[in-house]
């Protein structure tokens, strides 16, 4: 692989940046810096090769370096850097969003493009409460969220996200009126699941509970990511999105999916809500839009959703939008990164390796602390017991030890998490799995 393109910015003091959701002082004592990438590998500053067990951080789902992707990209920047998002335009996000509706469950065929997760996951929320009050439906502005959900960290998704350690500092300030649906993770009567695990549909049943509370006409939205990723790769229960589904739609509640991590293959379908046959009313993205090479995000919006907006008054029908969005690097990312899954047939290989990628993350049943493996499409977690002297502990040695052994998987508390890049081959599923269980029979 070659030489960094910035050689002053090689070796950097440790002082200055402020990491993202990271140990910063632990970090500094234990660096772990990525230098290049190619294929199903990273090198690391050190020269060491490593294998990535995760697309990044759910993102690479084509694998890293690829051409046509920095072509594409190298060659829009000459073309037109960047062109003002408002009241003006360029062909790409039109273009983009062409290909993208071809692509979606029946009828989200209207694209609204962000930078994030994040930002996906507020405007989500902020066109449903919008499209309420355009239909006369002002009442309705409680949102649901769930236990244990994660969509990023604007105070939109943060309210409706469901992961305490994100919340604490904040709580105070987190939007009023969010409830949230209790989680699906049930060890106790689906562990060791193969696909979807079979007990926990009614707990979907909640949602009734709080429409008898609160009335249906101060509802705006429910949101849920169809597998919970963050939180450790937490499968919906058979039945479960249905029900969610049913309820919603009885109830005048709009669906939102975030697919953030489900989007672009990672189950085996475009989307999961195509896999598990469930079509939300909007549908976020991120990540995998790109194969994580330029930020980028999009909002999937039912064309009747969209058609209420445009019954309004003339003028801006939505309040709402980035500088950035429909950025032309970012769709010309995005638009190479389709050409490469269509053309390669990735989301294909995700379930046609399904059977293979699950048998051997279930082999590491027996190995020391393991009390539950999940799995489904080319994503997995192995979830230890937490040690007594502490929550995350275990997990964090496993993530560490594997970045030593050449294996990047990714610990959230004391479940690791696994979302290799979809070009995977079995030896590598076997390689990565090797160097997993190595990092576990430590534990011991
Ligand atoms: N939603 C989900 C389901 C996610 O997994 C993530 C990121 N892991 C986000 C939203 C937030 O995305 P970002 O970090 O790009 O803002």
């Amino acid at each position: 692989m070659s030489e960094p393109s910035q050689p002053h910015a090689a070796n950097p003091r440790l002082d200055d940046y402020w990491m993202p959701f990271t140990a910063n002082r632990q970090f500094k004592a234990n660096p772990r810096l990525l230098e290049s990438a190619e294929g199903m590998y990273y090198r690391s500053v050190d020269g060491r090769q490593i294998l990535d067990g995760c697309a990044g951080l759910w993102c690479c789902n084509a694998g890293h370096g690829r051409r046509e992707i920095s072509e594409a990209v190298a060659r829009q920047v000459a073309t037109l850097d960047y062109a003002p998002s408002f009241q003006m335009g360029h062909p790409l996000p039109f273009a983009l969003a062409e290909r993208l509706a071809a692509i979606a469950p029946p009828g989200l065929n209207k694209l609204f493009f962000t930078n994030s997760g994040s930002e996906s996951a507020d405007t989500a929320l902020k066109i449903a409460l919008a499209y309420q009050r355009a239909i006369g439906q002002g009442t309705r502005t409680r949102l649901i969220g769930r236990e244990l959900g994660y969509h990023g960290v604007g105070f939109g998704g943060l309210s409706v996200g469901g992961m305490l350690g994100n919340r604490r500092a904040f709580s105070a300030n987190l939007l009023p009126g969010v409830d949230h649906l209790p989680h699906t993770l049930d060890i106790e009567r689906n562990a060791f699941s193969r696909g979807l695990p079979a007990f926990g549909a009614e707990q979907a049943d909640a949602l009734e509970r709080l429409v008898a509370l609160h009335g249906a006409e101060n509802i705006a939205a429910v949101m849920v990511e169809p597998m919970s990723g963050s939180a450790g790769v937490i499968l919906p229960p058979v039945g479960y999105l249905q029900r969610l589904r049913e309820i919603t739609r009885r109830h005048g509640i709009l669906l939102i999916f975030d697919e953030v991590i489900t989007g672009f293959g990672r189950v085996g379908e475009a989307f999961a809500s195509q896999r598990w046959g469930v079509v939300p009313d909007i549908l976020t993205s991120a990540k995998g839009l790109t194969n994580g090479a330029v930020p980028m995000g999009a909002v999937f919006v039912h064309q009747y959703i969209f058609d209420a907006f445009m019954q309004g008054p003339d003028g801006i029908e939505l309040f709402h939008g980035y500088t950035y969005s429909g950025h032309p690097l970012a769709c010309a990312a995005a638009l190479a990164a389709l050409d490469i899954y269509q053309k390669e047939e990735l989301f294909q290989r995700a379930v046609a390796l399904e059977d293979y990628w699950c048998a051997a993350l279930l082999g590491l049943r027996d190995l020391p602390h393991v009390v539950d493996i999940r799995c489904v499409g080319l994503v997995g977690a192995v979830q230890l017991a937490a040690d007594p002297a502490g929550a995350g502990r275990r997990g964090q040695r496993v993530f560490e030890q594997c970045f030593r052994d050449g294996a990047l998987v990714r610990c959230t508390g004391d479940t690791l998490a696994l979302s290799p890049p979809l070009i995977i081959e079995r030896e590598q599923i076997d390689r990565l799995l090797e160097i997993l269980a190595g990092a576990l029979r430590q534990l011991a």
